[in-house]
């Protein structure tokens, strides 16, 4: 499929947090942007704990500017679910809110986090949304916004993809491998504008975990990739193949030539 194919393709990325979205799967959303889709992030939580100057309030107001700015240079929308840090089960009120972000955008394929990660927001948010693809469809499942400006039913259930865990390990530091991994040397320089956005959270992690090179660290996140694959950046993503889930590898269709399987 050449880039004619990619236009009018609707793409979802889902972070737990802003940032994490820009961290795992930007430069692949950058690419797919360039070529005609049509992109939309969202997060669940605000971010509202990630500061220790400001109050939860504040904080989440100036993330979710940062997010909408970092969207906004790819083009793409960005919406927050107003979940809050910490705050993010699987229970039946956040199935059906998940479910109504999937209807209002009615994506051709989505990207959620890891299934398992270094916290429960983020694992949390991988299951909210692998349900969420397939409840949208499900006519009778109502969402939270049960009204008449609740937003269609999907028709079918979108293709799923799981970007890679923090530091690509799991609970007991066994490396999480990617089964395919997007050269993204060509759009590395926009997923690093987009990180640049999130201002606070450079400041914030700086004095929590002590890591002051907050770009520097995905550079040197992106290049391990890369390393897979023998280009300079890479992202790696697992397809979800389970019943019911399209198993066509959309991703490698829509960027044919970038996207490098592995065994
Ligand atoms: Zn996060």
């Amino acid at each position: 499929m050449g880039d004619a194919g990619a236009v009018g393709v609707k793409v979802l990325a889902v972070g737990a947090h802003p940032d994490d979205v820009e961290f795992t799967c930007a430069g692949t959303l950058g690419l797919l942007a360039k070529r005609g889709c049509t992109v939309a992030i969202a997060t669940l939580s605000s971010g509202d704990l990630g500061s220790v100057e400001w109050p939860a309030p504040k904080t989440a107001e100036i993330r979710r500017r940062e997010a909408a700015n970092a969207a906004a240079l790819l083009g793409a929308s960005y919406r927050c679910l107003e979940f809050h840090d910490f705050g993010i089960y699987l229970d039946d009120e956040a199935n059906r809110r998940v479910t109504e972000l999937l209807r209002a955008v009615q994506p051709d394929l989505v990207f959620a986090p890891s299934p398992q990660d270094y916290m429960a927001d983020h694992e949390n948010t991988s299951a909210l949304v692998r349900n969420a693809c397939f409840y949208a469809s499900v006519p009778h499942y109502l969402t939270c916004t049960d009204s008449p400006a609740a937003s269609p039913p999907m028709t079918r259930v979108p293709a799923l993809y799981y970007c890679d865990p923090v530091e690509g390990k799991d609970w007991f530091g066994r490396p999480i491998l990617p089964s395919l991994v997007v050269d993204i040397s060509e759009t590395i320089e926009i997923k690093s504008q987009m990180l640049a956005c999130h201002e606070s959270q450079r400041n914030w992690l700086r004095r929590q975990h002590g890591v002051d090179q907050y770009i520097e660290e995905m550079k040197l996140w992106a290049a391990d990739r890369g390393r897979l694959i023998g280009r300079p950046f890479g992202e790696g993503f697992r397809q979800h193949l389970g019943h019911a889930y399209p198993h066509e590898n959309i991703l490698s269709r829509l960027l044919e030539g970038w996207v490098h399987k592995r065994q």
